[in-house]
């Protein structure tokens, strides 16, 4: 049985310049990825390592970051009753290059073989088909995936979609909701899930497919099980987990990939990733480029505070989210802003939309094939005469948005894009383009998780190989790693005002962290144990629980920068107290990049020079830490409803004289080696602290 069909692809698509390019398909590794390196061993990565053995198993291990990160091996066990023994195996490799390897481990057992056909890939995507192939009619009980891994590391795990978007909710209901959770200490079980990540706050390893079609399960509550043990915690996905006989080969596709996918960048790259934004090329002209004076403009401005990048949003061109303008006026705006800004050494991010307006020429002419099925039109709030229909990544979109992408560059010399859900992996029975697999008249759908990864991994080459140093910004909720690799920045937060509409009545007034537990954060989230590093954006008019202040509360002590709608520079006039913070903590932090390393120590280790004292189990201390500055910048949250007292040991030695100041409205007091903070009810406090002369 096939995962996909692929013959009915859409009668109208007719040819088209831009289908079937091979723009991004390559075989260069580009930064900050290496190459990979084969031993008759193992597979290395950037701190990874794949092991390889002459048994059964896929891996035999799998090291991330120079520590054994499973306890056995990876593999794929067939059982009738009992598990079944091997008679011997077999490993093949197959060409290889410094992008990717492919080996094809079989396993012959008394009337089949089991072929594991394995493929890994620099950023540590491992890919897998399984075939079962029978010599003669087999039985088997159950067929599974098995990941074992250390229990000090399945300290968190997530899976599904958080907040599913408003178009999944409509046609698959509303129970699929992508969360993150603590580990408990017994074992569970759930339906099928397209990705599912275990880990701690350091690494993980996340397992996914991107089709349940064909799986044959008695009870498809248990399609995944995560099995809690005394050394260990399984993952184990049930292909097969029924009476079944066999006859003819049986084939199944699925992945992992192990956590961080890349490293997570220090505070001066992480810091460039932030953007300003303004709605069009036109409001940039006519706000920023001669506000004050034509001497002295606000983009000027904008790049002396140490800015490197804006973004423009919906009405750069004239179908908001397609990737390209036909209107020669916008095109000459566009031409003039992105040459004004690389004159002050800024850079050019454009919005792009994940969907299809009707009107467009590709639209009008074949928009059956492009769009996602159900299908879901989208009409937006600045241009509502403008429709569009939501697509996902198929053979078609991928072909059409990197050559497009790509003209943009050359055309207008922009910098990067900014992604609007193309990260979202929705389900899709779109057979035009190859998505759903019809067993017994029902047409299972598929989650585009691999060509999401072709078609990121294709524009990542465009933003970092044929145009270098560009910036990727991916707006998803959702952590489907296999194709966030490939984007320099994630953009979160949005799925929180879903959960919230669906929990909470507009006046309601409860910590944030009902809502988003803090360890759900640590595993979605946080960024070091994924490697990709975020943005937490806040929306404004919505209730108390979400407003700016408890987005600031919970994201600093995650080390994330919030960003509002509109961060002060581009709009002093609307701009409020919380823009105001932010805006300053984010140039504490283009300072503080520019005067040595800070290190990040996190609430959730409550470890190094400063230590929350008789710790309040609602109030949370993170900081960055000079010690070649003997400065500090703390991060403090109360997520209770009262209001706290928070104190905090610094080391150091008697005599030491230490000053805080705050950046929030906070008081604090330093009293030799011991800080206190006064916090309100659910609120938050950044303070910088410095050694200063010592006393005589
Ligand atoms: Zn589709």
């Amino acid at each position: 049985m096939m995962m996909l069909t692929t013959s009915s692809y859409a009668k109208d698509a007719i040819k088209n310049e831009w289908l079937g390019n091979k723009i991004g398909i390559t075989d260069d590794v580009p930064e900050p990825f290496a190459p990979i390196e084969i031993s008759n061993k193992s597979i290395r990565l950037w701190k990874k390592e794949f092991l390889l053995s002459a048994r059964a198993s896929v891996f035999d291990n799998i090291n991330i970051l120079g520590k054994q990160f499973l306890s056995g091996p990876v593999e794929v066990k067939p059982y009738n009753k009992k598990v079944l023994t091997p008679l011997r195996s077999s490993e093949t490799w197959r060409k290889n290059s410094l992008s990717s390897f492919h080996f094809i481990k079989k396993t012959f057992y008394e009337g089949f073989i089991l072929e594991n056909t394995v493929k890994v890939e620099y950023d540590g995507f491992v890919s897998v088909t399984t075939n079962i192939i029978p010599e003669k009619q087999i039985e088997l009980t159950h067929l599974s995936i098995e990941i074992p891994i250390k229990k000090s590391f399945a300290t968190l795990y997530s899976h599904y979609f958080l907040g599913t978007p408003l178009e999944v909710r409509k046609v698959f209901g509303n129970k699929n909701d992508f969360k993150g959770y603590l580990m408990p200490d017994k074992d569970i079980a759930f339906e099928f899930s397209p990705a599912v990540w275990i880990g701690n706050e350091e690494m993980g390893i996340e397992w996914f497919s991107d089709t349940n079609a064909g799986w044959i399960l008695e009870n498809k509550e248990k399609a995944i099980e995560i099995i809690a043990g005394k050394e260990n915690t399984t993952l184990k996905i049930n292909l097969i987990y029924k009476s079944t006989s066999l006859k003819q080969a049986f084939v199944f596709h699925w992945g992992i990939m192990p956590t961080p996918v890349k490293p997570f960048p220090d505070l001066k790259n992480y810091i460039q990733l932030y953007t300003a934004q303004e709605d069009s090329a036109e409001h940039i002209i006519n706000k920023w480029l001669f506000p004050i004076d034509k001497e002295y403009s606000k983009l000027d401005e904008a790049a002396k505070t140490g800015l490197k990048s804006i973004l423009i949003h919906q009405l750069w061109n004239e179908f908001p989210g397609y990737p390209g303008t036909f209107d020669e006026k916008k095109k000459a705006l566009l031409k003039k802003v992105v040459n004004e800004a690389h004159k002050r050494g800024l850079k050019v991010i454009l919005y792009i939309g994940k969907d299809m307006p009707v009107d467009s020429p590709e639209g009008k002419k074949m928009m059956k094939s492009f769009i996602k099925e159900p299908s879901h039109i989208r009409k937006r709030k600045a241009l509502r005469k403008y429709k569009s229909f939501t697509t996902d990544a198929n053979r078609f979109y991928n072909d059409f948005l990197i050559y497009k992408v790509k003209i943009l560059i050359d055309e207008f010399n922009i910098d990067g894009i900014m992604l609007d859900g193309h990260n979202m992996v929705v389900p899709c029975i779109n057979q035009r383009h190859g998505h759903g697999t019809k067993i017994n008249g029902t047409v299972i759908p598929v989650y585009p998780i691999s060509e999401t990864r072709e078609l990121m991994k294709r524009l990542y080459w465009l933003f970092h190989v044929y145009k270098q140093n560009g910036i990727i910004i991916a707006h998803a909720e959702t952590p489907f790693l296999p194709s966030l690799s490939f984007a320099d920045l994630r953009w979160v937060g949005e799925g929180l005002v879903w959960r919230w509409r669906n929990q909470y009545s507009a006046s309601e007034n409860k910590p944030i962290t009902q809502l988003l537990p803090l360890e759900e954060f640590r595993g979605i989230y946080a960024g070091y144990n994924l490697g990709i590093p975020l943005i937490f954006l806040a929306k404004p008019k919505v209730g108390p629980m979400i407003a700016k202040d408890r987005i600031s509360s919970i994201s600093l002590i995650h080390g994330v920068l919030p960003r509002f709608q509109y961060p002060p520079l581009t709009c002093p006039e609307k701009c409020d107290d919380q823009d105001k913070i932010i805006w300053e903590i984010y140039r504490n932090w283009l300072d503080m990049s520019e005067n040595g390393k800070w290190e990040f120590y996190p609430y959730w280790n409550n470890k190094g020079p400063l230590k929350m004292l008789a710790p309040n189990n609602n109030a949370k201390l993170s900081y960055h830490y000079n010690d070649k500055k003997d400065e500090a910048v703390l991060y403090i949250s109360n997520f209770d409803l009262k209001d706290t007292r928070a104190v905090v040991s610094v080391n150091g030695k008697d005599g030491d004289n230490w000053i805080c100041s705050p950046i929030t409205d906070t008081l604090c007091k330093i009293n030799k080696n011991q800080l206190e903070v006064a916090l309100k009810a659910m609120g938050y406090g950044v303070i910088k602290i410095r050694k200063a002369a010592k006393l005589l």
